[in-house]
Order: structure tokens, then C-alpha cells, then sequence
């Protein structure tokens, strides 16, 4: 059960404290929404409790209105301007674009460096790459671990990007967190609810990928989980769904990134390196997206990838990564964004 509380535009501070007390008394959430001219306050808990409490008459109190989506802290209607990201200068949502680009899995420090000078050199704003890799098989490569962390912070603290990771295991949160700017749910976990709580507690931004049967709905759902526990900071990502076409991995659901920003505040990307698995898809999917309004791209790039250990063909080598940055951002810009 939920509730929107709209206070009046001249409420203070203090009556904005009171509704949020009383509501915390009995038991429920009071998550005041960001920004704007207007202060709303959503209310989360019991129904009983929640219908109880004389909420319009409180001082300030403009109006309360029931949420009725089965998300509601991540809805346009809690809060319609959208919510920006700074991951350390690097702006996302709210008309900033980022392009967040390199290998799959961390390798070598020289295989991360070259990944990630390239992609600072070609404008892109955040790096990626895997050091827990979830494969579908047990056999492949799982990633270099902590190891792999340390080997990616150092490239990222040589070329001043911001560094987005995956966390696979709630147990290896923390040391992820020492070395993670953005830490990424993937495709295999939008579901995994006791992954997605511990993220909304670990006071870092989250790119939280939809899963290839998830529903754009679900997906929603999944990020009201980590906001829920206080993290606003999320970034959506649309990575391809399953459908019966064969011609590539997975199809990249385009209009999920209107749907999406109809629907929520929250920024959105689309990853069109796992989307499709074929390289030479990369930039139309890439297009494709940014046309489609996305906030950002998350893709893959390898200084070698004919020898990368994962993902390798469909990883852009990084000698047209620069070329092929320059198409998106220029349709980024083209389409509004500061990039
Ligand atoms: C990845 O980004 O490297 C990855 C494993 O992607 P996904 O979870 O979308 O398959
Ligand atoms: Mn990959």
C-alpha cells in the first residue's frame, strides 16, 4: 500500500518533518522525493496503519493520492523530473549522456589500461569491465576476482574514469565496493531480491541490467527493491530480451528505453554488445538506442579481442573504438544531450 503525500508549495521544512515523523511512527517509510518545486512524500507500509493516520489534515498537506503501480518510488508520478547520477563528475540522466565502454572481463593490467586510454581518449565517460564474470557455463573463464578489481582501479585512476563492475554475490559486496564506482547487477540477477536489498544499502549508484525475460515491468520492480532501502542512485539497462529470432543472441527490446522513461525518472542505457553478440550490429544498435532516447551506452571494447577471454566477437577492437564513439555521441548531442 502506498500513498503520495503533495504538500503546497509554501510548505516549510518543519511541516514536511512532521508528516514524515508521524508516518515513521506507525511503522511505514516517508521517502521524500528530490528536487522540484513541489514536495511529495511517498508512503509505504501497511494499509491498515497507513488509512489510519488523518494525513490531509496535517499542516502543509496540499493532497494524498494512492499509488496504484506496483512500483512506486522509481514511477514518474513520485517524481517527474529525472533523477541524475553523478558517478565523480560524470553526469547521467536529465539530459547528460554517457558512454560507459571496455572489455568484458578484466585480463591484464596492460589489457585494462590499453581498454580504458581508448576509451577516455574517444570521449567516453566511464570504463566497464568484469572481474566476477556469471557464465553460462561453469567451465568458462569466471573472472579474475579481486585481483581483477585492483587491475581495473589502477586504469581507472590513471585515466580518471569511473569504474562500473559487476557484483555477482552479496558476499563479495564489500570488496567491490572498495574498488567499484558504479556497481552492476547483471542480466542472470535483476531478480535476485537479497542481491538487489544489500545494493540499495551500499550507498553506491547501481546499473541494473534487465534480464532476458524480464518483463519492463518486473525490471521496474526490481529497482523499487534497491530504492526502497535508500539508494536513488539506478540506472537502468536494456541488454536484449529472448524471442524466437535466431539471427542474433538476444533482440534489443528498443522501445523498452521509451516505455521505460514514460514510466520512471530513472536514467536508462542499452548495452548493444550483449544484445545482439555480433559486432557488426554494434554501432546501428548503439544508434538505435540513442535515438530511441537513451541516457547512455554500455558496450564492450578489447585492445585484442581475438584473444579476449570472453565476449570477443562482438567486443569492438579499440583502434575503431574512437571512430565509433564519434558517431554516437555526435547523435547524442544531435538529439539534445550534453555528452
Ligand atoms: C556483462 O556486462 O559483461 C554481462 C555479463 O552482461 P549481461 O549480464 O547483460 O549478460
Ligand atoms: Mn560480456
Amino acid at each position: 500500500m502506498s500513498m503520495m503525500v503533495i504538500m503546497h508549495e509554501a510548505a516549510t521544512d518543519e511541516q514536511v518533518a512532521h508528516v514524515c515523523a508521524r508516518v515513521e511512527e506507525i511503522g511505514a517509510g516517508a521517502h521524500l522525493s528530490a528536487g522540484g518545486r513541489v514536495k511529495v512524500i511517498g508512503v509505504i507500509g501497511d494499509r491498515e496503519a497507513i488509512t489510519q493516520l488523518p494525513l490531509e489534515a496535517m499542516p502543509g498537506v496540499d493532497r494524498v493520492v494512492a499509488i496504484l503501480r506496483p512500483y512506486k518510488l522509481v514511477s514518474r508520478e513520485f517524481q517527474q523530473r529525472d533523477t541524475v547520477i553523478d558517478v565523480r563528475g560524470a553526469r547521467i540522466g536529465g539530459g547528460h549522456f554517457a558512454l560507459i565502454a571496455g572489455p568484458c572481463s578484466i585480463e591484464t593490467p596492460e589489457q585494462v589500461l590499453a581498454a580504458a586510454k581508448a576509451v577516455k581518449a574517444a570521449g567516453g565517460h566511464m570504463m566497464r569491465g568484469g572481474a566476477f564474470k556469471p557464465r553460462t557455463s561453469p567451465y568458462a573463464f569466471q573472472g579474475l576476482g579481486e585481483d581483477g578489481l585492483a587491475m581495473m582501479a589502477a586504469a581507472g585512476a590513471e585515466t580518471g574514469l569511473p569504474i562500473v563492475t559487476e557484483v555477482v554475490d552479496p558476499r563479495d559486496l564489500d570488496v567491490v565496493c572498495r574498488y567499484a564506482d558504479v556497481l552492476q547487477v547483471g542480466a542472470r540477477n535483476t531478480q535476485n531480491f537479497l542481491l538487489l536489498a544489500e545494493l540499495g544499502k551500499a550507498g553506491k549508484p547501481v546499473l541494473l541490467k534487465r534480464g532476458p525475460a524480464t518483463t519492463i515491468e518486473e525490471l521496474l520492480m526490481a529497482a523499487e527493491y534497491i530504492v526502497k532501502e535508500g539508494n536513488r542512485d539506478v540506472i537502468l539497462c536494456e541488454r536484449g530480451i529472448r524471442t524466437f529470432e535466431t539471427a542474433t543472441r538476444n533482440t534489443l527490446d528498443v522501445s523498452a528505453v521509451p516505455v521505460i522513461k514514460i514510466a520512471s525518472h530513472l536514467p536508462v542505457v542499452v548495452d548493444p554488445s550483449h544484445s545482439a553478440g555480433r559486432l557488426d550490429l554494434v554501432l546501428p544498435l548503439s544508434l538505435a538506442g540513442v535515438a530511441a532516447g537513451a541516457d547512455g551506452v554500455l558496450v564492450e571494447t578489447h585492445p585484442n579481442p581475438e584473444h579476449a577471454l570472453c565476449d570477443g566477437p562482438q567486443s569492438l577492437p579499440t583502434a575503431v573504438f574512437g571512430e565509433y564513439a564519434e558517431r554516437v555521441l555526435d547523435l547524442a548531442r544531435w538529439t539534445g544531450k550534453t555528452v
